[in-house]
């Protein structure tokens, strides 16, 4: 019988790897003060997880306080009662609003802090570009300032 005719098979090439599936966050590419441990696996999941349920809580807080402001409108639009009434009326819809602008606005924080842990950016300050600290990032999650820059914005 003819031999089969053996198709030459690449030998397995060594030396070029399939590329490993990029990492979304590293932790020891995160910043971290002359001093300060780096952040390991755990600590970053912690910060995940902390800013990633606080996503939640606020969104659904959103939805409540939203919701709020949406009935108040509607009693302010029906209402024939006496003016006391109204004004507290109106003062119980400035503070709703108030309330949601400030939720939304902690939303896009949170938001914000978790793709910085996706691009590996966490914890850099985005003033000056230094670490932020890892103890600080830990005590505040959600900040996005080194304290001397921090402090420099309230001052302004
Ligand atoms: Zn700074």
């Amino acid at each position: 019988m003819a031999a089969k005719k053996t198709v030459a098979q690449p030998a397995a090439t060594s030396g070029s790897p399939v590329p490993a599936a990029p990492i979304a966050a590293q932790p020891d590419v995160l910043a971290v003060l002359p001093g300060e441990e780096p952040w390991t696996t755990e600590e970053v999941e912690e910060a995940r997880a902390e800013l990633f349920s606080e996503v939640e809580r606020l969104k659904a807080e959103l939805i409540s306080s939203e919701a709020a402001v949406a009935g108040l409108m509607r009693d302010s639009g029906d209402s024939t009662g006496d003016e006391a009434d109204t004004g507290s009326k109106n003062i119980t819809r400035e503070y709703e609003l108030a309330l949601a602008a400030n939720t939304r606005e902690t939303l896009t924080q949170a938001d914000h802090a978790l793709q910085r842990l996706d691009e590996g950016t966490y914890g850099l300050c985005e003033v000056c570009g230094n670490p932020i600290g890892k103890a600080r990032m830990q005590a505040f999650p959600r900040a996005t300032l080194c304290l001397d820059d921090k402090q420099r914005q309230e001052r302004r």
